[in-house]
């Protein structure tokens, strides 16, 4: 692809990370520069793309983030680096905060600092609304995480409009349903596609919680980092739902899954995870009408893609 027509200097946290790396990968086809800092906590050097620029960092060490803004003077922000664990953010709040908030909020103040004009920020859908209608969330929808990961991620969208507001930074903020696709890790909020292919690959019976009519909305990690390059041009500050306004049951999935892999295995019901959300669907129109985005990969197809990535991973 050529020059866009105005090259930004994207600061990518989180770019060694699942959806990172696609977003790193889509902005530097389109003819970004792109500089990833990631501490590589669950990202992985493979992920990285070689024309990007690497930091080895972690995004609360304020001395070594405050070089990094120093030397790459980026116009853009894109936060992807976050605690990520819905469980472990249950056992370990404070940790989970320091990362998701405190480590936020250090790169909104050095953002303020070096003159950054835009922020893109992967929030949570899929973690913040709590029990959703059949037709999905719609932004303005009540806010009741039922994790305090949701807590942390809501926590920094009210920062970043702080921001906005005092400040004069713009921003888009992508609230994701669940995400899934190639370079996914089994913690992530839809963990449960890695896992599953996991389990038929390797010839393990998959466990359901619960009896499997539990509503996820499963988005596609490409289309997902093309709205992260829409967002580098819409104007206006907004927050925005990332999904695809469909649920889908676990055993739904699972039934897929069986059947691209012609795998016969029976799961294993085991009891309902306390607390659970039953079901979980953004509203995606905002999408449709700010950034003229919406979901392009049929579940089928998107499921096809990460087991071909998913075996390539068992056999190397
Ligand atoms: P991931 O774990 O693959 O990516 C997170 C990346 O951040 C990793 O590369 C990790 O090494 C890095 N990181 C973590 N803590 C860091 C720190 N303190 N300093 C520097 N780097 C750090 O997970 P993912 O699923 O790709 O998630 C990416 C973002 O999208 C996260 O902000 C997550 O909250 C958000 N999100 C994901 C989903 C989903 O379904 N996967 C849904 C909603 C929101």
């Amino acid at each position: 692809m050529g020059a866009p027509k105005t090259k930004q200097k994207i600061l990518l946290t989180g770019g060694a990370g699942f959806i990172g790396s696609h977003v790193a990968e889509a902005y530097l086809e389109a003819g970004h520069a792109v500089a990833i800092v990631d501490n590589l906590s669950t990202g992985k050097k493979e992920n990285l793309p070689a024309q990007a620029e690497f930091y080895r960092a972690d995004i609360g060490d304020a001395a070594a983030m405050e070089k990094i803004f120093q030397k790459e003077r980026p116009t853009v922000v894109n936060h992807h680096a976050a605690q990520i664990d819905v469980r472990f953010s249950v056992a370990r709040p404070v940790e989970d905060a320091r990362t998701n908030i405190l480590g936020g909020v250090q790169l909104l103040e050095l953002s303020r600092k070096y003159g950054v004009r835009k922020w893109i920020f992967a929030a949570t859908g899929g973690a913040l609304y709590g029990e959703t209608p059949d037709q999905g969330a719609a932004e303005e929808s009540p806010i009741h995480p039922a994790s305090p990961y949701g807590v942390s991620k809501f926590c920094l969208e009210q920062y970043i409009g702080f921001y906005a507001r005092s400040y004069g930074l713009q921003y888009t903020i992508l609230r994701y349903a669940n995400v899934y696709g190639p370079r996914q890790i089994p913690e992530s909020e839809a963990g449960v596609v890695a896992i599953f292919i996991g389990s038929l690959l390797n010839g393990k019976t998959p466990t359901i919680y619960g009896d499997g009519g539990q509503r996820r909305d499963f988005v596609y990690v490409e289309d997902v980092a093309r709205a992260n390059l829409m967002a580098l041009t819409s104007n206006g500050n907004a927050v925005v739902n990332i999904g695809t306004g469909r649920g889908t049951t676990i055993q739904q999935l699972l039934e897929l899954l069986q059947q691209e892999l012609a795998a016969g295995l029976k799961p294993r019901y085991a009891p309902k995870r306390p607390g659970e959300i039953f079901q979980s669907i953004v509203d995606n129109s905002r999408a449709r009408n700010i950034l003229g985005w919406q979901p392009q990969t049929a579940l089928a197809a998107g499921l096809k893609k990460t087991i071909a990535w998913q075996k390539t991973m068992d056999n190397g």
